[in-house]
């Protein structure tokens, strides 16, 4: 069995009932992700997007997941407390079934780095600008095999090839490696 290491999972709870849909947690996410940084606040780039349904007093704050190649074959309704919520209302994925969690010009799609910024941030964008306290940030302490932070590494380092390319990397790493 490989070693185990500490490692520290970051997630947001998602309070409903707390959300007016005032869609502020979207213009900071986008403006917050802006290349350059804040230039634009363009809530279609957002990776976390507000499902509102005025009529019926719905607001289901979501964050862009993992990607999903394929539409999913079923669809559930839940009612809670009293309101009917599609099964889609509730769904991390950017997927080919709607329009939102995909970048509007390249279409690639996007998902929730928690803000991921050096220095990093005490909490999120989104839970900073939330005002009605409806996305509460967490952390906590994982003990996770060696081996599956390893395959997070690689995970990570493709995703930065993909946006970078493997020569800058490699580029990189040769010159950290000379400071050691
Ligand atoms: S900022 Fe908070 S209250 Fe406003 S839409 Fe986002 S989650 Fe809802
Ligand atoms: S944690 Fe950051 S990246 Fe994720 S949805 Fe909130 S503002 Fe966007």
């Amino acid at each position: 069995m490989s070693p185990k290491k500490k490692k520290t999972i970051k997630s947001i709870i998602v309070d409903v009932d707390k959300c007016n849909g005032c869609r502020a947690c979207e213009v900071i996410c986008s403006a917050f992700h802006a290349k350059p940084q804040y230039s634009s606040a363009n809530p279609a780039r957002s990776r976390i997007r507000v499902i509102r349904e005025p009529f019926t007093d719905m607001y289901v704050p979501v964050y862009a997941g993992e990607y999903a190649p394929a539409e999913c074959a079923g669809r559930d309704k839940y009612i809670i407390n009293g309101k009917e919520y599609d099964e889609c209302a509730f769904c991390r994925a950017s997927c080919a079934s709607r329009d939102i969690f995909r970048e509007p010009d390249s279409g690639l799609p996007l998902k929730c780095d928690m803000c991921e910024s050096d220095p990093p941030l005490d909490k999120p964008m989104c839970v900073q600008w939330c005002l009605n306290e409806a996305l509460i940030y967490e952390e906590r302490e994982e003990e996770v095999e060696e081996e599956d932070s390893r395959q997070e590494a690689e995970i990570g380092l493709e995703a930065m090839a993909d946006k970078h390319g493997w020569q800058t990397i490699k580029d990189i790493v040769a010159r950290i490696s000379k400071k050691d």
